[in-house]
């Protein structure tokens, strides 16, 4: 957005005005030969109406540049999957939870049986595993999908699974309610418009060393290929730190709920890479305005295929959830 001022006009009581309103001026431009000014209103400043600045004394007009990501602006805080309703700043947590891999057919119906009277909505793991180590548990692939729709269905679940690659976008589709793009894969614009083609819903991870302006960016990828939504997921960013697994970057899923008015799922797990923190930042994401947590849970986390340090016992998921205003007593 651009402001511009009128001849003669006081910069400094403008400024002033429009610090008041929470808007940040990223540029100054004066019009050639030493006409009037222009300011640039820095993009993550407080949203504001057009109609009202132009009405500011020393103002002239304001001019409302196109938006990047007109379609993730579009689609507006709340977006419907498969039922079930996910909003920006929600009263009450939308749940996924389940293990990081699908590790065979009666493990996850046995998990699926245990989180549905939690009140978990989304089933969660994967069957395609994007692993750091080539060596490293890649997942079991497309039988790992049928299980976990069955045990999905089994116990009036939906199903949230990630297609690491192109090859698998189809199946993935076929067989999810909201198809994950993975941190490793949010810049991977080939992945993105194959999924968007899909026309599900999406749920797009923050990639690890991510901008916001970029992620918003990768979501417009999706709907502009065709998905029928986007749901953002922060699930921590790369810092100098290693104290913990990444840095959860709760500013940004205030940004996204408050100023962009989109939804945003978090994701604990991966953000702290230990149990211990998923609690404490579970709430902070949802004093954020998060719509929903998306919680690694396991049965026995020692025994994972992958991720167990990160992974809540399932006996302590009830009690996690309660604490974190979701789930059911
Ligand atoms: C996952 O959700 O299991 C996963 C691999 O997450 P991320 O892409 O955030 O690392
Ligand atoms: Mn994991």
């Amino acid at each position: 957005m651009i402001v511009s001022l009128k001849e003669g006009a006081d910069p400094a009581a403008v400024l002033r005005a429009l610090s008041a309103r929470g808007l940040w001026v990223s540029q100054v431009e004066r019009t050639a030969g030493g006409g009037p000014l222009h300011y640039v209103i820095a993009p993550h400043s407080a949203a504001a109406n057009p109609v009202e600045l132009a009405a500011i004394e020393g103002i002239s007009g304001v001019t409302t540049s196109r938006s990047p990501f007109p379609l993730v602006e579009k689609q507006g805080p709340v977006v419907e999957v498969a039922g079930v309703k996910i909003a920006a700043c929600a009263a009450r947590p939308v749940l996924m939870c389940g293990p990081c891999s699908v590790e065979s057919e009666a493990h996850i119906r046995a998990i699926a049986a245990r989180l549905a009277p939690l009140g978990v909505q989304f089933l969660r793991g994967g069957a395609y595993k994007p692993r750091t180590s080539p060596y490293a548990f890649q997942g079991h692939g497309e039988p790992a999908l049928r299980w976990m729709r069955d045990a999905a269905d089994a116990h009036g679940m939906k199903v949230v699974t990630e297609a690491l690659g192109e090859a698998d976008v189809e199946m993935v589709a076929a067989h999810a309610d909201l198809v994950q793009v993975g941190s490793r894969n949010m810049h991977n614009y080939a992945l993105l418009k194959a999924i968007g083609r899909t026309g599900r819903p999406a749920l797009l991870k923050r990639g690890m060393a991510a901008t916001i302006d970029e992620w918003l960016q990768a979501g417009e990828y999706l709907l502009a290929g065709g998905a029928a939504a986007v749901i953002f997921c922060e699930r921590g960013i790369r810092s100098f730190d290693d104290s913990t697994r990444n840095l959860l970057d709760v500013g940004a899923v205030a940004l996204l709920a408050h100023v962009h008015h989109v939804p945003v799922i978090v994701d604990p797990s991966h953000g702290a890479g230990r149990r211990d923190l998923v609690l404490p930042l579970g709430r902070a994401a949802l004093a954020a305005g998060a719509a929903g947590l998306m919680i690694e849970s396991h049965d026995d986390p020692a025994r994972a295929l992958s991720d167990g340090p990160q992974a809540i016992p399932l006996g302590e998921l009830g009690s996690l959830l309660l604490d974190l205003g979701g789930g059911v007593s």
